[in-house]
């Protein structure tokens, strides 16, 4: 089998150059000026761009346990659609995913119904309950990619400690959920002015903070590589850059809505505004921003969290926390902060695919001869629209519903295999 892409942009080591890509059987057979081959399929890219396929290391598909919301097959098919060849799932499944066989459940169901590569995240702890350390010498050995209670937060930071020890261990990165449950209260909203206006409960930044320095701290007595999911203050940044500064394994990610909304879209009550962490101050947000070009964030990852409308449309305070993320990410992305110049395209591309990929030390990810031919190709000129008919999530609790966007995802290959065509 034998795929031909013709004319495109691609995303090739850094730069963006116009080159054929040859695609044999799973991998990217060669890469040059003018290809022509006997292919069996031909795709004119004129005028599109093709980027490796986008990598997200943090979703969740919730499956098993909780498929109403989303799916093994419904979660891979809108990744798909979003450009993404490889996703992460979290472990906050039911059961949790702290032992082997749920490891193996999905890694199973992945393979024989995916719409992309689904890498496994174990717990850190047994039932993420932040008690028991969970199995992750037999989690790692079944193939997970990291450990996580994302959603959750263990709080005892001695057994977070031990965590850590283990994790190095198995040398498995630990990414953290950063959220002190104290400080954070049952805080509906970024603690702010508008908070303050609208008279919902607040989230401090500082519930964010305290846990991120104590955890660079831990993590820099067990040796540990830690992980920073979702960052969302200028001064969880700072710490960050501290910990870079002194040659410590910190990484950190940012999601789209952290980056392109603040607290002030909480002034709609709109329940897709809600989110943990919560969507911070225009300060905070533009700290992200900045922190993205410059590389002090090291990737963006959707955080895709799909519920059902009858969880998210009732009153903000008792709405679940968190939006679908997959099939939004590049175009709203693209929109916002390529189109105006404030983020290149090729910082965009790189933060969505090859820099997870390595971040998480997946198997290696970009446009090279010989690799596997994962790629998303995208026209910049078309729009899409977030019509709930349009969405592949079984869930459509997105604040980009029913907004028109520019760029279109228009075709997904994953092992050379098309996994999304768009119609
Ligand atoms: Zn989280």
């Amino acid at each position: 089998m034998k795929t031909l892409i013709k004319n495109g942009l691609a995303y090739i080591e850094g730069a963006i150059v116009k080159m054929d890509i040859l695609i044999e059987d799973t991998r990217i057979a060669l890469i040059d000026n003018d290809i022509t081959a006997d292919a069996d399929e031909v795709i004119d890219a004129a005028g599109m761009h093709v980027f490796p396929g986008f990598v997200d290391i943090h979703a969740h598909l919730r499956d098993p346990g909780q498929t109403y919301k989303e799916d093994i097959i419904s979660g891979t098919r809108a990744a798909a659609k979003g450009g993404f060849t490889s996703v992460c799932a979290m472990p906050n499944t039911e059961p949790v995913v702290d032992n082997i066989a749920t490891v193996d459940y999905i890694q199973r169901r992945a393979r024989e119904l995916g719409f992309a590569r689904v890498f496994v995240i174990g717990a850190i702890t047994k039932q993420s309950a932040g008690e028991e350390i969970s199995e992750m010498a037999t989690m790692k050995s079944g193939g997970v990619v990291a450990v996580s209670d994302d959603g959750k937060c263990v709080q005892n930071a001695k057994l977070m400690l031990n965590c850590m020890r283990y994790a190095v261990n198995y040398d498995l990165p630990v990414i953290i959920h950063a959220e002190d449950y104290h400080l954070a209260g049952k805080g509906q909203i970024h603690s702010g002015k508008i908070a303050t206006q609208i008279g919902l409960s607040g989230i401090p930044a500082l519930a964010e903070e305290t846990i991120i320095a104590r955890d660079i701290m831990l993590a820099e007595s067990a040796k540990a590589r830690l992980h920073i999911a979702h960052i969302t203050t200028a001064k969880s940044l700072e710490l960050v850059r501290r910990a870079k500064e002194q040659g410590l394994p910190v990484t950190c990610e940012v999601t789209p809505h952290h980056l392109l909304l603040n607290e002030e879209a909480c002034l709609s009550f709109d329940t897709n505004t809600k989110m943990k962490p919560p969507l911070r101050s225009e300060k905070d947000r533009l700290a992200c921003v900045e922190a993205l070009k410059s590389g002090l964030i090291d990737c963006i990852a959707t955080d895709h969290a799909p519920h059902a409308d009858f969880e998210k449309v009732r009153e903000f305070d008792h709405a679940p926390f968190g939006i679908i993320g997959f099939e939004t990410a590049f175009p709203v992305l693209y929109q916002s902060l390529v189109l105006p110049g404030i983020i290149p395209l090729e910082r965009l591309i790189e933060a969505m695919s090859t820099a997870p990929s390595k971040l998480l030390r997946l198997p290696e990810s970009g446009i090279r001869k010989g690799n596997p031919a994962d790629l998303t190709i995208v026209d910049l000129n078309q729009s899409s629209v977030f019509a709930a008919e349009n969405i592949l999530s079984k869930s459509k609790n997105t604040p980009w519903l029913d907004q028109t966007i520019k760029s279109k995802i228009i075709y997904t290959l994953l092992d050379g295999t098309f996994t999304f065509r768009a119609e």
